[in-house]
């Protein structure tokens, strides 16, 4: 993770992990006035079905369209933003505009579920349950169109807490992803009493698949699991037509990866989705910079 260093009210993040290049020095100040002028962003990539094609959810992600640096990822600046103890307020903004656009995407006629990535920090603020559901019912949206993204780690974390805040959360009537699915040690006996929908199996053992058997054998036991749990399985990190085919092959459920697209501004996606067959053929591969 990025370290940081404190030099009075500014904070200097060091350079190591910002893979996205870029200047290096971001300041309190910015950050408190990106979420001010509204700089921060959400971009959505596709999550596509991998048994007909068609893409029925998305996830957003937040982004930064600094100023003066230009467009900054979530690795950049989710370190900053938490020392800062500014998550909740991210959270929020970025709740209000991905429901928003659930709205609008639900207005147009087009049925999309929307997947939020929520931070342990947000995650034990008590009142977030009740915000979720006052937001999502002042839409007019289903709750079910809402999916909460919640990393492995933070359900290993303290099993309790982390099966009573899913509880709560399950109530109001969201759906509930597990995030980097693979990276955390979770048990199958752990998993089977929590309330989850998804498992997002982490991109790490999807991207070897393209030149590993052994990963692949990885893979396709993983989604046994899941499927053996009543889960739906979402592969992340689907690079390219081997991994999307073996992965379709091995009965996954839906597939999201620059394969068939980045994330990208809603306006680029609406214009993705028309282009694609109405029938939902698999996408043509590598349409993307
Ligand atoms: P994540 O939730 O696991 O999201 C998946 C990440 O993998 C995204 O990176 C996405 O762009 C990237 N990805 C998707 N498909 C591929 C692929 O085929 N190949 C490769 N190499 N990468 C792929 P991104 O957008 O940089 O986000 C990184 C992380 O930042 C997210 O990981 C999530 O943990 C966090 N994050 C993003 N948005 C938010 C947010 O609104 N709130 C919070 N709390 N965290 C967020
Ligand atoms: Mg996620
Ligand atoms: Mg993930
Ligand atoms: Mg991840």
């Amino acid at each position: 993770k990025a370290k940081s260093t404190r030099s009075g009210h500014h904070v200097y993040l060091d350079d190591d992990d910002d893979s996205h290049g870029g200047e290096r020095l971001r300041t309190l100040d910015e950050l408190r006035r990106a979420l001010l002028d509204d700089q921060l962003v959400l971009h959505y990539q596709p999550k596509v079905d991998l048994s007909t094609g068609a893409v029925r959810g998305v996830e957003a992600l937040v982004r930064w369209e600094h100023p003066g640096r230009g467009l900054l990822y979530p690795d950049a600046f989710l370190v900053l933003v938490e020392e800062a103890g500014l998550m909740p307020a991210m959270t929020q903004i970025v709740f209000e505009k991905a429901l928003d656009q659930a709205a609008t995407w639900q207005a147009q006629g087009r049925a999309l579920s929307v997947a939020v990535n929520l931070s342990a920090s947000s995650l034990v603020d008590a009142d977030l349950p009740d915000r979720i559901g006052a937001m999502v019912a002042e839409r007019g949206l289903a709750p079910s169109v809402l999916v909460l993204e919640i990393t492995e780690d933070f359900l290993m974390a303290d099993r309790d807490r982390a099966h009573a805040i899913l509880t709560r959360l399950r109530a109001i009537g969201v759906r509930i992803a597990v995030d980097d699915f693979g990276t955390g040690y979770s048990s199958l006996a752990y998993l089977r009493e929590l309330p989850i929908d998804e498992l997002k199996l982490d991109k790490s053992f999807v991207m070897p698949m393209a030149d590993n058997p052994r990963a692949t054998a990885l893979v396709a036991s993983t989604i046994a699991l899941a499927h053996s749990l009543g889960l739906r399985m979402v592969a992340e990190g689907v690079e390219d037509s081997v991994a999307y085919a073996d992965l379709a092959g091995y009965g996954c459920d839906v597939a999201q990866g620059f394969y068939m697209s980045r994330p990208i501004p809603a306006a680029e996606l609406d214009a993705w989705l028309a282009s694609r067959d109405p029938a939902g053929v698999r996408p043509e591969p590598a349409a993307y910079s």
